[in-house]
């Protein structure tokens, strides 16, 4: 792991309004996160976990703080460089795969790779990549109604990689599967992470979920808990 952090979190601050009431979701938030770490998030629902991931993904705003990635003030990025950034630095996972029912597994795994100038013949390239790497690629040309919720999973992840980001934002990304499937995507993760070095920031409400992780946190009312000691 490199000393320079990835990502450095600066009393970031969270809020609602909803008419006179302010809902504070959390307050200066510090943390940093290292290239190459593996973090589980777990905490009760409604503890701002997904809150923190669209934070880290650009998709949301903080209230006040900042966001740095690397150097870059990802709070601060205008909703076009947020895309581009987005687009290149991070891949989001999610509970419910978030695929495109009408396209093949391949053509999902593609889309992120429309919005880059690689060509055509590039962009199959780096589809094939992605497939093989999570082990899916005999099931390029189905589409997700045709595959088992592991198997869904595996497509969204090679979508999440295709264009080569450092992070990966997982939010609860076994949370609909059986144990046996569950198991399957974590290592498919900590591979990730190990061969590839990505970055990993998974939120879950699985125990033996986020045992795969390096790093185990918990967020509750606003504040993070170190719930384990580093592991090696
Ligand atoms: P978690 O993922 O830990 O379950 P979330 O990050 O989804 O929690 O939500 C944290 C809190 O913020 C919840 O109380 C939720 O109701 C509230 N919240 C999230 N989005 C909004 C919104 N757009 N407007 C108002 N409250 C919101
Ligand atoms: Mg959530």
């Amino acid at each position: 792991m490199s000393e320079t952090p990835l990502y450095t979190l600066t009393d970031l601050s969270k809020r609602y309004t909803r008419g006179k009431e302010t809902i504070t979701i959390f307050e200066e938030l510090n943390m940093t996160i290292a290239q190459g770490d593996f973090i589980s998030i777990m905490g009760p629902s409604g503890s701002g976990k997904t809150t923190l991931l669209n934070l880290l993904g650009g998709i949301d705003k903080p209230s006040g703080g900042a966001v740095d990635c690397e150097g870059v003030r990802v709070d601060q990025l205008s909703q076009g460089k947020l895309a581009q950034w987005r687009a290149s630095h991070v891949g989001f996972i999610f509970q419910f795969y978030n695929l495109m029912p009408t396209l093949t597994a391949a053509q999902n795994v593609e889309l992120p790779l429309l919005l880059t100038k690689l060509s055509g013949r590039e962009r199959k390239q780096r589809v094939q990549t992605a497939l093989e790497i999570v082990g899916i690629a005999d099931r390029r040309g189905h589409r997700p109604r045709q595959l088992s919720g592991g198997q869904q999973q595996r497509v969204a992840i090679a979508r999440a990689i295709v264009a080569d980001p450092k992070v990966l934002l997982c939010d609860e990304p076994t949370g609909d599967l059986d144990r046996t499937s569950a198991d399957e995507i974590l290592e498919t993760l900590q591979l990730l992470n190990r061969e590839l070095n990505k970055t990993i920031i998974m939120v879950t409400h699985d125990p033996a979920a986020a045992e795969y992780a390096a790093r185990q946190l918990r967020l509750d009312k606003g504040r993070f808990v170190e719930s384990q000691a580093e592991m090696a």
